[in-house]
């Protein structure tokens, strides 16, 4: 699984490493996941989606093509409430 995680400043992805028990998308809203930022247990329910952190797909494997990964799913990893709030504040000015 490739992580990558979106530097709004630098506007480009950087490697990730991905915390154990963080997850995208589960059925049970009452199941206690990883915050995948920070780290914290977190009912998913009270999860938003992560702004930045995003599974990966390499377009282009050989790493030839400048620009080549693609963000396949749209869609990122559970945060926390902190979090999220974190990367409202982080993300302004770079939308
Ligand atoms: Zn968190």
């Amino acid at each position: 699984m490739l992580v990558k995680r979106w530097v709004p400043s630098l506007q480009t992805y950087v490697d990730y490493e991905t915390i154990e028990g963080s997850v995208m998308h589960i059925r049970n809203l009452h199941e206690i996941v990883k915050c995948a930022k920070c780290g914290n247990d977190v009912e998913y329910g009270y999860c938003y989606t992560s702004k930045f952190i995003h599974l990966m797909k390499l377009r282009d494997p050989a790493g030839t093509t400048p620009g080549g990964l693609e963000d396949i799913l749209n869609y990122g990893f559970a945060v926390c409430p902190r979090c999220h709030a974190e990367e409202m504040k982080e993300a302004e000015g770079w939308q």
